[in-house]
């Protein structure tokens, strides 16, 4: 298969800097992360072209080389070859390092949870220990006002929640679990079969006791023994200032609890932004639509404008043309991940009035003949 360009991968130009590539790869991993897009080949395939763009583009020794030779500039070249992932895992540890930047507002950082070690630890099932529970994806709707300072959100959620009765044992009080007779404990059966080409061992999880190894004896009441209830919980999100729609933050162990006190999934809170009756955003900045009348505009005046967190002031100076942006300083949206904030931009626009009455007509005809006003065209 012919390997796509790096720079197309990524979607950057020859001349992006080093940043700028960061930026690029960054947002492909997110896009295509397999947590994202479970059991998706094709994404798993750009995720991992990606990868080898990035660890390319990145390098100053191997970016040359591309840039001079192309992809076959990377191949033959001695020990340092460059040979591509040939698995996710590899991706995850090899790039750590470029989305452990820290998330302001508590809760952990995105790229943390999303690369961190979790791959690895969660995806298996660790037998003798119960079943672990699923995650869970919750969508919170956040207002322009919460986006731009960040807030504190208390949701109410429906999961499994440990049963209290038994302590998540699944055992009825004072009876015990023991070893599988299914299984004795291994958790798996294995079955033999012959055909003409051989014999094949197929092993499954062990029907009997789930693949836990254990069973109890007598199962608790409370949760016919699985060590759980369907019931309510209220979590608290802590999210940050500069979130945007799509955006989303795991929080970890806090999805639903395993059977018999398997490890818990976790909680996957994706950011959606409703939309604001009048301001529009644009990365951190807002812009507000302000329309004044023509004698405003020509003679200046002081205008009350809506900000995030209420009303200021705006002087509008004599003259000021129609399309023209006033830009109020940090007025805008806190940046996610520094310090600072985002402007709030007021656009002016005239207001032309869809009637007018006679008396306005005549003083209109009347301005329209003033050497100032008029229009030769
Ligand atoms: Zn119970
Ligand atoms: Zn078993």
């Amino acid at each position: 298969m012919d390997k796509r360009d790096y720079y197309e991968v990524l979607g950057v130009d020859k001349n992006a800097s080093k940043d700028d590539i960061k930026k690029a790869y960054r947002k492909l991993a997110m896009q295509y992360h397999p947590d994202r897009n479970p059991d998706d080949k094709d994404a798993e395939e750009k995720f991992k072209e990606a990868a080898e763009a990035y660890e390319v583009l990145s390098n100053e020794e191997k970016k040359a080389k591309y840039d001079r030779y192309g992809h076959s500039g990377l191949r033959g070249g001695g020990a340092q070859d460059f040979e591509g992932f040939s698995n996710i895992n590899d991706i995850f540890s090899h790039f750590s390092d470029i989305f452990g930047g820290g998330f302001a507002g508590g809760g952990g950082s995105i790229f943390d949870d999303f690369f961190g070690g979790q791959s690895s630890q969660s995806r298996g099932r660790k037998r003798g220990t119960g079943t672990p529970g699923s995650d869970l994806k919750v969508v919170l709707k956040l207002t322009l006002e919460e986006i731009a300072t960040g807030v504190t959100k208390k949701i109410k959620i429906k999961k499994y929640i440990k049963c209290e009765v038994c302590s998540g044992t699944g055992a009825k009080g004072g009876t015990s679990v023991k070893t599988c007779p299914v299984c004795n404990g291994s958790g798996e059966v294995r079955n033999v079969s012959r055909s003409v080409f051989g014999q094949f061992v197929n092993i499954a999880a062990c029907s009997n006791c789930d693949g836990e190894g254990t069973v109890v004896d007598s199962p608790c009441k409370n949760c016919s023994g699985d060590g759980r209830v369907y019931g309510e919980d209220t979590i608290k999100v802590n999210v940050p200032s500069g979130v945007t729609s799509g955006s989303y933050m795991t929080m970890r162990g806090e999805g639903n609890a395993g059977k018999r006190n398997g490890q818990a999934g976790n909680i996957i809170v994706v950011f959606e932004e409703m939309p604001h009756d009048y301001f529009v955003r644009e990365g951190d900045d807002i812009i507000y639509e302000l329309y004044l009348s023509y004698p405003q505009v020509v003679l200046g005046t002081e205008a009350e404008v809506p900000t995030l967190n209420g009303k200021a002031k705006l002087k509008i100076d004599p003259g000021t043309q129609p399309g023209k942006f006033l830009k109020m300083r940090e007025k805008g949206i806190q940046h996610l991940n520094r310090h600072g904030a985002g402007d709030e931009l007021v656009r002016i626009n005239i207001h032309v009035p869809g009637k007018v009455n006679s008396k306005e007509k005549e003083l209109l005809k009347e301005l329209a003949e003033m050497p100032n006003i008029k229009v030769s065209n």
